[in-house]
């Protein structure tokens, strides 16, 4: 076996056997002795910077698709909330987004949903899959943070921060905060992106026509923060704005207003009005207010 197979086994392996020992280690919230309503508190905060901060509004509309621009050192907190959501580092998770966008659906998407619901969802990160993108894949796909040395730095340090977390909360509150803001708050967030992957490839209806299965999907929205709203952001992956009908929430979206009227995002970017009319279902009517490219 060559050395680069044999590594990325070990890799697989490795991601394998972590996501069952946090979805073990989560088990503890079950005993009484590990339940406080702090410790809750503490794994809803927590889900909120590295789930809705870190890896949806970061991760994926900032980084992955340039949907606007943060100022710089709120980009790069938000990231290391991103980090602590242990997902992988800024430059692979960007990467394995952009090459899901690349062949959404196809071959060479590293999560298709023709491989099914479980393969989509969670195989298809620690199972053989020849559609991982390779080191090399990793710096094409993301040139743009790859050439950061803060991104080049975080590859390194997902595992260290979240110990680090982890000793603090243990320090400031004990096992009961290291259960619920650890492993229960991972668990959660793990199978609320994941379901972006999974179910919202597979159940919802489809406003617009794309290339690939995506939906739109109101109960992932709920659960990741606006990211349910699958095919429109399959149609319009530039876009900041993914719920687009009026009824489609999308928290994420309501942060970016917030932080655009406070100045600290700009270049925000949405599909135009006759952009999504181009790309709707004949039986689509209703469009939110998105009538200019820019906001
Ligand atoms: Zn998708
Ligand atoms: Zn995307």
């Amino acid at each position: 076996m060559q050395i680069g197979s044999a590594m990325e086994q070990l890799g697989r392996y490795g991601t394998g056997v972590g996501l069952a020992l946090i979805h073990v280690g989560a088990l503890a919230a079950f005993l009484p002795a590990f339940y406080s309503p702090s410790a809750l508190t503490v794994a809803a905060i927590m889900a909120y910077l590295t789930g809705a901060l870190g890896i949806t509004l970061c991760y994926h509309r900032v980084l992955t698709h340039r949907s606007l621009r943060l100022r710089k050192p709120l980009e790069y907190l938000f990231a290391l909330f991103g980090t602590l959501a242990l997902q992988g580092d800024p430059i692979r998770w960007v990467a394995v987004h952009r090459k899901h966008h690349a062949n959404a659906d196809h071959e060479g998407d590293p999560h298709d949903i023709r491989m099914g619901f479980r393969w989509a969802h969670v195989d298809w990160l620690y199972r053989h899959n020849i559609a991982m993108p390779s080191q090399d894949e990793i710096e094409r796909f993301a040139p743009d943070l790859y050439a950061d040395p803060f991104y080049r730095a975080l590859q390194y340090l997902g595992a260290p921060l979240q110990l680090v977390l982890a000793a603090l909360l243990f320090f400031l509150g004990g096992w009961a905060w290291v259960v619920w803001g650890v492993f229960v708050r991972l668990v959660i967030s793990y199978h609320s992106t994941w379901l972006v992957n999974s179910a919202a490839h597979m159940v919802g209806y489809r406003s617009f026509r794309t290339t690939d299965r995506s939906t739109n999907c109101w109960w992932v929205a709920l659960l990741a923060f606006g990211e349910g709203w699958h095919n429109n952001h399959h149609a319009f992956p530039f876009s900041a704005r993914h719920g687009l009908r009026w009824f489609e929430i999308d928290m994420t979206w309501w942060h970016v207003r917030v932080l655009a009227f406070l100045r600290l995002a700009d270049n925000v970017r949405i599909p135009s009005a006759p952009m999504q009319r181009r790309l709707a279902y004949a039986n689509v009517r209703s469009f939110g207010k998105t009538g200019a490219d820019t906001v």
